[in-house]
């Protein structure tokens, strides 16, 4: 944090005004318009975090009760969810184990004549296949909303994400590469029409002046997911920060990925050359072939792998446990019916399809064979650490054989496994017997 960031909020707590509601506030609208020039759309509307621009950006293009929503099998929970709220069905479809992103015709072989809409994940920063997506949705008319939560800045064909869509939507929140000092989201679009739908479903369907009185008169059902003028400051502070930022995070990140080309276990992440990475979070899988392992090996492989960088100090984590699918949420349709207003199955021709993890297999491969690195090489002045980070794989890698020794004779436990017991715990811990 900056002395301009701590002005940036000193500044609206001064004005009294603190939300978009608030007549004569400014910070939020300047960030709208900051951003939609910084993406390239005509508009922007803020919104109080990610998964809300997800279920305003849904709604803004017509998604309702009953329709389906494809959503990748692997992404935050935010991206599946988002549907739910508005009473949709997500249907999900496996990942690109190259890309980790949206496999274009698992895509395909999950639209139905009820499919009304596609989250396009861009997941750890890198631009999903948009070309290929945005043209299998055109042919079945289904509206394409970006999830770039995890990617602002990146580049698809010279276009930025998030101007591709029909609606798209950011994340502000403090783990994000543009972030605010706590919670925040973004849509942007090109059509008036979804920005003015957008601005009403955050603020109780109301059409609120920017200067002068409220009619309090609520035009369609909205939600109150209005941002706050503090972190809308806040992020338009960072944001003049960004394009440096983000610079210095390719070359730093580029110097660790070039110095792994000498440790041929590590696959690191590619990036085709019509697009741009905002390197959001670094996933890693192992080759067991290049350990002598055969494939079977390739889950207790990554763990041992991960044990051993840990123990050098390198930070190697999961990112997910599980296939979206496997959470409970649908596995047990908590909050589909019972604790909801309606259960989305009773809804007139909706097919109750299982939600089942194994349907989902290179999600489930790459959750096995993989780890990440997250945070700590984002920072602008994390080049020297990356540096220790590439000291710490060259080592491990020299001690392959040892490695794949214990991988061969170690029991492994994939990550979905480990949920599953610890959904258990948790819940029968908050609700005794049930
Ligand atoms: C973080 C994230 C979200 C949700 O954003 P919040 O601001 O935390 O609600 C949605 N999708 C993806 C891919 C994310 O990483």
């Amino acid at each position: 944090m900056t002395e301009e960031d701590e002005q940036a909020v000193g500044r609206v707590l001064r004005s009294g005004r603190f939300t978009s509601a608030s007549s004569g506030e400014r910070e939020i609208a300047g960030l709208e318009r900051e951003w939609a020039r910084h993406v390239g759309t005509g508009h922007c509307v803020a919104v109080s975090n990610g998964t809300a621009a997800l279920s305003v950006a849904l709604g803004a293009v017509g998604v309702g009760a009953g329709d389906e929503v494809v959503v990748p099998a692997l992404s935050f929970i935010g991206s599946a969810i988002a549907p739910l709220h508005l009473m949709a069905v997500p249907v999900f479809a496996d990942i690109d184990p190259v890309t980790f992103n949206l496999d274009p015709a698992a895509f395909e072989a999950a639209i139905t004549p009820r499919t009304k809409a596609v989250v396009v994940v861009h997941l750890h920063g890198l631009p999903a296949d948009l070309d290929r997506i945005t043209a299998i949705a055109a042919r079945h008319g289904i509206a394409v909303v970006e999830d770039a939560a995890q990617a602002h800045g990146a580049r698809y064909r010279g276009r930025a994400v998030g101007s591709i869509g029909a609606a798209n939507t950011f994340s502000l929140n403090v783990s994000k590469n543009l972030a605010t000092c706590g919670e925040g989201g973004l849509i942007t679009t090109d059509d008036a029409d979804v920005a003015t739908r957008a601005t009403m479903l955050r603020q109780f369907g109301e059409l609120i002046p920017a200067d002068g009185d409220r009619s309090y008169v609520a035009h369609l059902l909205g939600w109150n997911c209005k941002p706050n003028a503090v972190q809308a400051a806040f992020t338009r502070s960072r944001l003049t920060r960004f394009p440096a930022e983000a610079a210095v995070r390719e070359e730093n990140v580029g110097r660790l990925l070039g110095r792994l080309a000498s440790c041929p276990g590590f696959l690191v992440p590619e990036v085709p050359r019509d697009r741009t990475h905002a390197w959001h979070i670094l996933r890693f899988r192992v080759d067991p072939a290049a350990f002598d392992l055969a494939d079977a090996f390739a889950g207790p492989l990554r763990a041992v792998v991960q044990r051993a960088l840990r123990a050098e100090g390198v930070p190697a984590a999961p990112y997910q446990l599980q296939p979206l699918p496997a959470q409970r949420v649908f596995t047990e349709r908590r909050g589909f019916g019972g604790g909801h207003p309606g259960d989305v199955r009773s809804l007139p021709g909706v097919v109750d399809r299982p939600y089942r993890a194994e349907d989902y297999p290179a999600t489930l491969r790459v959750l096995d064979d993989s780890f990440t690195l997250q945070k700590a090489h984002l920072h602008p002045e994390a080049g020297p650490l990356l540096d220790r980070y590439a000291d710490a794989f060259e080592k491990v890698w020299e001690h392959r054989d040892a490695l794949a020794a214990v991988a061969a004779t170690t029991a492994h436990t994939p990550h979905w496994e480990r949920a599953s017991r610890i959904a258990d715990a948790e819940w029968s811990a908050a609700f005794p017997g049930r």
